[in-house]
């Protein structure tokens, strides 16, 4: 197997047609050695009815259902690891990111880079609240990452075998596969494009999940939020301190303390503080639990390749 194509699709019904027409099409030079590996996350709809149906049209398709939804990233790790090709092609199942920069992808890869992205020049038809904290996230992400990230990338990429399987040692379940892909190392190299509006459907990603998303990223790349617990308690000794001399101070000459304004100011600036380091701490027990619980990230409840490759008595 030379090529695979790895795409999670949760409620994709509707986008399932379009994309394996466009993705047949930008495999052609490849298509006797290629597989599109369709991982169903849990959908509610008519997604894997979908799966089977384009199957009998396009006989590279696999179709992979997951027992239930586990979210973006581990549908798509769920793909990686049952990806046989020498190359693996990753993209999204709305068709906002164009199949046909796959050549261009094989191009750069061909000239010795292990893993080929596509960095985001224009984000058409989103909001403005989705490209700003977007915007904002890489940066931020970036300045407290002890990886330097690409900006601006999604998980739209070509990788080889070398360099996933230096990301699928990594036994980490919260997982951030493009910061995984950056932390491994290997020579990388990023196409720009621009991504287009969805074209079917609506994201799966509401604010809830890009949270998720955001924190899991902090948590997976830097310590540095749990460093800033000592920064803000230097802060705050500093402000209780000259919160104390101004009090001393009124006592003194104007023979009495300031009121109750001061007072609920102060509690509740102490008290925010030290919720905030507690919620930073929770995220990293959080994950130490998770982590030490080690359990599986999925379960696979149907896959349309063991029916065509298991053995007559498994079926
Ligand atoms: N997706 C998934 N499981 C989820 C959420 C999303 O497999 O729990 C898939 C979804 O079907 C799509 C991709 O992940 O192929 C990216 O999701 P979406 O396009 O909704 O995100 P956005 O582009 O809005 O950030
Ligand atoms: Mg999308």
């Amino acid at each position: 197997m030379y090529l695979s194509v790895v795409v999670p699709c949760m409620n994709e019904e509707e986008s399932i047609p379009g994309l394996v027409a466009r993705l047949s099409q930008a495999i052609t030079p490849w298509k006797d050695r290629a597989e599109i590996i369709l991982i169903d996350d849990g959908s509610t709809d008519g997604t894997w009815a979908a799966i089977e149906a384009a199957k009998l049209s396009c006989p590279q398709i696999v179709g992979v259902r997951l027992s239930a939804n586990r979210g973006h990233q581990i549908a798509l790790t769920a793909g990686l690891e049952a990806s046989q090709g020498a190359r693996i092609f990753m993209l999204d199942a709305d068709l906002q990111d164009p199949p046909e920069l796959l050549t261009d992808m094989m191009f750069m890869m061909d000239r010795g880079f292990d893993v080929v992205y596509g960095r985001r020049s224009e984000r058409r038809g989103e909001t403005m609240f989705k490209k700003a904290t977007a915007h904002l996230f890489y940066r931020f992400l970036n300045a407290m990452s002890d990886v330097p990230i690409p900006q601006d990338t999604g998980d739209f990429r070509l990788v080889n075998r070398r360099s996933l399987n230096a990301v699928l040692a990594m036994p980490e379940k919260a997982r951030f596969i493009r910061g995984m892909f950056a932390w491994a190392g290997f020579k990388q190299v990023g196409i720009e494009y621009i991504r287009s509006p969805r074209e079917l459907g609506e994201t799966k990603y509401p604010l809830r999940a890009m949270m998720r998303f955001a924190i899991d990223a902090m948590t997976a790349f830097s310590t540095k939020p749990l460093k800033l617990a000592t920064r803000l308690s230097f802060i705050s000794l500093l402000m209780a301190g000259l919160m104390a001399v101004y009090v001393i101070y009124s006592l003194v000459v104007y023979q009495t303390a300031p009121g109750w304004a001061s007072v609920v100011l102060a509690v509740s600036f102490f008290s925010g503080v030290q919720l905030l380091t507690l919620g930073i701490l929770g995220e990293y027990i959080g994950r130490l639990y998770v982590e030490a619980k080690d359990r599986p990230m999925y379960f696979v409840s149907d896959d349309t390749r063991d029916v065509t490759q298991a053995p007559q008595r498994l079926r």
